[in-house]
């Protein structure tokens, strides 16, 4: 399971506000909930975001386990998308037509509680070895054309050790888009992918896509906002997804907000997930026909270009299925 690299976490430490680090690492410890499978983790810097007088915080409530967490829930299962069954090769997951997503690395800078890879096997299925496979695969298959590197989170490797599997995607001729969804650039900007990865980025013949992941405006600071610039400055486009969470993003004001300053700092809302019905992330869930009320809203409050698809993953459908 995923463990915290002690040098950036000490580092970053010194870095940020120790006592809020401290706080919370007080609060998620006194949770006496089975979650030793999904640890509690965040990084320092998404902690110095946290708004400690507010007992709501939508940053701290994404991160602090829960005893709900231990509530089992009947449609919440462990593989709600079926990514367990979808596998060539470990590691490689290719679902819809054109666009195959390799588990670039098994780690995560932080443990998002809805997560519903929070029970995916991950170190059998990001082991390098499976890297060469799944290039070979790729070779083979020409219908390909976009790879999605994912994990886990692809940058809690080094840049050092994931150019190398980018160098070779490149290779391939039929390949022209690379994709990497992360939630580093937003939790931890300070140790995203920056020099050597954005020199590559400025020589590259392919298309390069950035998906992060932020679902409260807050989440956003000065740091993301120059992270975000450089990389803009190297022709990489920036999306974001976000997962529809109750108690954290469920509101008009905070959808609305969210979709704002992601604009501000150049990165447009790609997607608005719901929830996919993981075992233990029940108590986030917002139903159908309010996340459907709340996409309404937003459709009528903002300009087409901010308002992101809201979507569901549903098993064996050939793409991320619309709410309607
Ligand atoms: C979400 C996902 C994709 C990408 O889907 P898009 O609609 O292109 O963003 C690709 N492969 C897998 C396995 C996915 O889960
Ligand atoms: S960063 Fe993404 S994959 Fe990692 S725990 Fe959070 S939601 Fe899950």
């Amino acid at each position: 399971m995923p463990q915290a690299s002690k040098k950036t976490v000490q580092s970053e430490i010194d870095t940020y506000q120790t006592d809020k680090v401290d706080q919370v690492s007080l609060a998620a410890s006194q949770v006496a909930s089975s979650t030793h499978d999904f640890p509690y983790r965040a990084p320092a810097h998404f902690l110095s975001q946290v708004d400690l007088q507010n007992p709501e915080d939508p940053l701290l409530k994404q991160v602090v386990p829960s005893k709900l967490e231990d509530v089992t829930t009947l449609g919440f299962n462990i593989d709600p998308v079926g990514d367990l069954h979808k596998n060539p090769i470990p590691g490689f997951i290719h679902k819809y037509q054109g666009r195959a997503l390799l588990i670039a690395s098994p780690k995560c800078d932080i443990h998002c509680r809805y997560c519903f890879r929070r029970h995916f096997p991950y170190q059998e299925h990001s082991n390098r070895r499976y890297w060469d496979k799944a290039i070979t695969h790729i070779e083979n298959d020409r219908s390909l054309n976009e790879i999605i590197l994912s994990g886990g989170d692809p940058m809690s490797l080094t840049e050092k050790s994931a150019l190398p599997l980018i160098h070779k995607i490149e290779q391939i001729a039929h390949i022209d888009t690379l994709r990497i969804h992360s939630r580093v650039p937003v939790v931890s900007p300070n140790s995203a992918w920056n020099q050597a990865f954005l020199e590559w980025a400025e020589q590259t013949r392919l298309q390069i896509v950035l998906v992060v992941h932020c679902n409260h405006a807050n989440e956003l600071s000065e740091e993301t906002e120059q992270l975000f610039q450089q990389y803009r400055q190297h022709n990489i486009h920036l999306l974001n997804q976000s997962v529809l969470l109750k108690g954290v993003n469920d509101s008009v004001a905070a959808l609305k907000q969210l979709s704002k300053a992601l604009f501000k700092q150049a990165v447009m809302p790609y997607y608005l997930h719901q929830l996919d019905k993981v075992q233990g992330a029940a108590h986030f869930e917002v139903d159908d026909k309010t996340a459907q009320q709340l996409h309404l809203e937003l459709r009528k409050n903002l300009p087409g270009y901010l308002v992101p698809k809201l979507v569901r993953e549903i098993a064996g459908e050939p793409f991320k299925s619309p709410i309607t």
